[in-house]
């Protein structure tokens, strides 16, 4: 079920050096086509590796023009149809076209907080890169038990 890229929409995040889909896959398999080199269409994404794809549908949700779709299992979404979704600030609405043409939207609320609002260390000090291959160096600054490796299951 990858994603590939609608090139009559994608406009290359207007050429920043990485784009929105780019930054979000946490499996880094988009690309952006500069010169059209490997695609033949230059300033376009695409899907570098899409046997690769965790389905994960960030790439969709992120995409200002709505410019990436998901090849779905013809068992689930049927030949002709779509799952879209538009991501706003404080929502998601999706839509769903059936093949007879038929089209339901549904919108969802994604958030209680204002965007941007979160604190993502809670209060917590700021953690320090250069301590991250220190065993538990977030935690022990907080009075937790420290990790022990030897009680990992997998080593
Ligand atoms: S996020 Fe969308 S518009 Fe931006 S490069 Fe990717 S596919 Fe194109
Ligand atoms: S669906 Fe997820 S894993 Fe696949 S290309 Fe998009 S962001 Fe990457």
């Amino acid at each position: 079920m990858p994603t590939f890229v609608r090139t009559d929409k994608c406009d290359g995040c207007k050429g920043q050096d990485k784009t929105a889909c780019m930054y979000i896959c946490p499996h880094d398999l988009m690309m952006l086509d500069m010169d059209g080199s490997a695609t033949g269409h230059a300033m376009k994404a695409y899907n570098q590796e899409p046997e690769q794809c965790w389905e994960c549908y960030s790439c969709v949700k992120i995409c200002p023009q709505q410019a990436i779709e998901v090849r779905h299992y013809a068992d689930i979404v049927p030949l002709g149809g779509s799952v879209q979704p538009l991501r706003g600030s404080d929502s998601i609405m999706w839509t769903i076209k059936f093949r007879n043409g038929t089209m339901k939207r549904f919108k969802f609320p994604i958030r209680t907080t204002p965007e941007g609002s979160i604190d993502p260390y809670g209060g917590k000090p700021e953690a320090d890169l250069s301590k991250i291959e220190e065993n538990g160096f977030f935690v022990q600054v907080n009075g937790y038990r420290t990790g022990d490796p030897s009680e990992l299951i997998k080593k």
